[in-house]
């Protein structure tokens, strides 16, 4: 940006008062940035979209999940969830606020269960489109919760690099009113790479959002090379693997990515990001009646993530209108979930969040599609 902008005759620094505006102050208008020259704020309208991505519904769940569906420049939507979830620790009254981003519009893996699969791929998001939908939640929480006021009480998620105590603080108010980012939401992350790793970057770089690395997470279906690839690209994110059958004979009924990467592949690819990386990474396991859920498969996944040295998040199956797939029993999950403690693996099962609002990834968008095609 700053190229362009000398080369349209202004000033560099220009650059990094825009970058402020944007991302610390979190404007919407050119017009708002008060110590810009008016003939410079009218270049950088005629160039540029703040934010190419408008909130069009809100719906939020009793169990306090919040979905926003958003429209792109050309119509498309796609959704962006906030999930809030206790603090650990007493007396904690705020949330963890866990934001998950979409990333393309619909999704070509055609994953068996999942409704982004379902009306199959459009086309894949521009970084600036994916950077938007967390400004949109930011923006939000904030106006919700006192905006400055919230930010400057944010403190814990701080950290000292030497500036001191007004350094501290600074970035207090800068810091987004969330805890971490989840690319779990329509589309698969790793096929729409460089919008990934550019979205990144920007949200890790200190004059976009400053949001640690580690607190985000990048959640594949599977793709070994772009695993690998990732691992070198040095940006320190958490890495989630929708594992979803611990053989290949079930992840090929559920998952075509697997006729592609079988385990074989996968796990190895996985492993070596592991050991770049030194960290736990989480395989996500949908829990499917009849199709996942037998004590066997518990079993070969209690092997698997001792391998990986993984933590194993067990989802039973959210309802998505039109599959046939079912959610096990909860003794027939808790037997699963047994297997894998006595193997002593980390394992949690999520009772699933938003399931009156349709949170699972991209049945609000499809039913919204669906009511505009009918209507
Ligand atoms: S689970 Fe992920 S990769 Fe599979 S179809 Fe859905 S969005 Fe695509």
């Amino acid at each position: 940006m700053t190229e362009r902008i000398v080369a349209a005759g202004y000033k560099a620094f220009r650059a990094k008062q825009v970058m402020d505006w944007l991302y610390k102050k979190r404007v919407e208008d050119w017009d708002a940035m008060s110590n810009l020259p008016k003939d410079f704020r009218g270049w950088l309208a005629e160039n540029y979209i703040i934010y190419p991505v408008r909130p069009i519904l809100d719906k939020r769940s009793d169990d306090v999940t919040q979905k926003m569906l958003m429209e792109l420049e050309d119509k498309s939507l796609i959704e962006t969830v906030l999930i809030r979830a206790p603090k650990k620790g007493v007396g904690q009254e705020d949330s963890r606020k866990t934001v998950c981003v979409s990333i393309q519009v619909g999704c070509a893996y055609g994953c068996k269960f999942c409704a982004s699969g379902l009306a199959g791929f459009r086309r894949n998001l521009l970084a600036a489109e994916v950077v938007a939908q967390l400004m949109h939640i930011c923006r939000r929480e904030e106006e919700q919760e006192g905006g400055n006021e919230h930010r400057t009480s944010n403190v814990e998620h701080s950290t000292s690099n030497g500036g001191g105590e007004s350094q501290m603080s600074k970035q207090a108010q800068e810091r987004p009113a969330f805890d971490n980012i989840v690319f779990m939401g329509m589309g698969e992350p790793l096929a729409n790479y460089d919008a990934l790793v550019r979205t990144i970057r920007i949200l890790n770089a200190d004059w976009g959002l400053n949001f640690g690395a580690r607190r985000i997470t990048v959640s594949t279906s599977g793709l070994a090379p772009q695993i690998e690839q990732l691992a070198e690209e040095g940006v320190a994110v958490r890495l989630a693997i929708s594992l979803h059958g611990a053989t290949n004979a079930v992840r090929d009924q559920i998952m075509p990515i697997n006729k592609r990467y079988p385990l074989e592949k996968l796990l190895p690819a996985v492993k070596a990001f592991q050991q770049k990386h030194g960290r736990m990474l989480t395989l996500e396991f949908i829990l499917i009646e009849d199709v996942n859920d037998s004590l066997e498969q518990a079993r070969e996944l209690a092997k698997i993530a001792r391998n990986l040295h993984a933590h194993v998040n067990c989802i039973p199956y959210n309802t998505v209108e039109g599959l046939p797939w079912k959610r096990p029993s909860i003794p027939r999950q808790d037997a699963f979930v047994d297997i894998l403690k006595k193997a002593k693996v980390s394992v949690t099962i999520r009772r699933e969040k938003g399931h009156d609002i349709n949170a699972a990834c991209g049945q609000l968008r499809l039913k919204t599609e669906e009511a505009a095609a009918e209507s």
